[in-house]
């Protein structure tokens, strides 16, 4: 399989599919430039082996063609500041006579972007035809939207038939995949999955293919009270799905099977209201009464969380133990954090991914101490739950 690192890009005009679906204000200008510049390292990697990077990406929604407001223009000016003064420019499609003459005038060190891949219905619906458009503007095709690889989009997907030795990962999903293969291919034992979150139905998927993998599965935050249901626990008024009280049984015969150690929480810090200032108490997670809702994993069952991480070689982490959004119920998340930070200084491999746990270690500054936080949402959801992502499978050429 080709790389970027031993690719020759000289003289080459490199088709990069990032992603830049950056959150815009009223103002269209760019509020969070995350993805802006994780793309950095492969446009730069393009223009330093002496090719010219031509880049591709959906910006928001658009529903019936071009409209001003998903246009890529307003992240041009950005994209030059982030690549230290580089000339960028637009093109005024993505496709067509007019982009290639563009593409084809590109001088050594410049960046064109593609406007709105989005603006074709043609992109999301996986067209062959307009991925051979696409095609045509490039040499060579590098996919970097590890945002985008669980969807068979045209860009992201299809466009690979038309790269057969041409085709490649950038530096991020490269990254994202070898540290999410650290976790779910490789991982050094023991592995402990960190599960937490408000509803085991949003994680159901993931909870079962993990059972195979894992040696340790916490399972905390809201879902916590389905498992505690299950096991005829009163969980007052916490958060509790009783369609999945079978479901929940079944992940605890199947873990004992497999021989996985389940954790949950044993006590909980219990509220009289969702609320920062409600009166709150210890209480054991399965002793809850009427008017009172577990809101943050208490402080017996952060320590045998802690003793957990602490032990563990590879540890992945999914979602919050408790309301970390209120600072009264954030202390369980806290701790747990802190025991993965550790656990990373004595050298253990950590994933924290899933939109949640990623505001969690940014808020409480363990962003540092960790292995590896993967932004993606979607794909990283699937890429754990075991599916193949077609815009992976694409380049590798599954
Ligand atoms: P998720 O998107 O599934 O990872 O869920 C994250 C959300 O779960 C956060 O917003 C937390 O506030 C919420 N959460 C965690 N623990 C609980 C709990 N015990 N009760 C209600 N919500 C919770």
């Amino acid at each position: 399989m080709q790389t970027i690192s031993n690719y020759n890009f000289k003289g080459k005009k490199a088709l990069i599919r990032v992603d830049f679906n950056v959150p815009l204000n009223e103002n269209f200008e760019i509020t969070d430039d995350t993805r802006m510049r994780a793309a950095l390292p492969t446009i730069k990697k393009v223009i330093e082996g002496g090719g010219s990077p031509v880049i591709m990406s959906h910006l928001g929604r658009p529903k019936n063609g071009p409209e001003e407001k998903f246009s890529l223009k307003p992240l041009v000016n950005h994209l030059s500041e982030l690549l230290g003064g580089a000339t960028v420019n637009i093109a005024p499609d993505c496709i067509g006579d007019e982009v290639k003459a563009m593409a084809n005038n590109i001088k050594p060190g410049e960046v064109l972007i593609l406007e709105n891949l989005r603006f074709y219905k043609e992109e999301t619906k996986g067209d062959e035809e307009f991925a051979k458009k696409l095609s045509e503007i490039g040499d060579c095709w590098i996919n970097d939207a590890f945002g985008t690889a669980h969807r068979a989009h045209a860009s992201t997907a299809v466009i690979a038939k038309f790269f057969p030795n041409d085709k490649m990962f950038g530096y991020l999903i490269e990254s994202e995949v070898e540290s999410l293969d650290k976790v779910v291919k490789n991982p050094q034992r023991p592995l402990t999955a960190i599960m937490g979150g408000a509803k085991v139905s949003s994680k159901i998927t993931i909870i079962e293919n993990l059972l195979d993998k894992v040696d340790n599965l916490i399972l905390g935050g809201g879902m916590t009270f389905t498992f505690v249901k299950a096991n005829g626990g009163n969980v007052g008024n916490s958060i509790c799905e009783d369609d999945y009280i079978e479901t929940a049984k079944t992940i605890q015969k199947v873990a004992k099977e497999k021989g996985v150690n389940l954790i949950f929480a044993t006590d909980v810090l219990a509220a009289d209201a969702f609320s920062n200032d409600a009166n709150t108490k210890i209480l054991p997670a399965k002793e809850i009464p009427e008017g009172w809702q577990g809101l943050d994993a208490g402080p017996e069952s952060v320590e045998s969380f802690k003793e957990v991480i602490k032990k563990s070689g590879t540890i992945l982490w999914n979602g919050p133990v408790g309301v970390f959004e209120m600072e009264t119920f954030a202390k369980g998340s806290v701790a747990v954090g802190e025991a993965v930070v550790e656990a990373t200084k004595n050298g253990a491999f950590s994933l924290v991914g899933g939109g949640d746990s990623v505001a969690l270690v940014n808020q409480f500054g363990f962003a540092d101490g960790v292995s590896y936080i993967s932004t993606a949402g979607g794909a990283l959801l699937e890429y754990l739950e075991g599916k193949t992502l077609p815009g992976i499978a694409a380049v590798r050429g599954e």
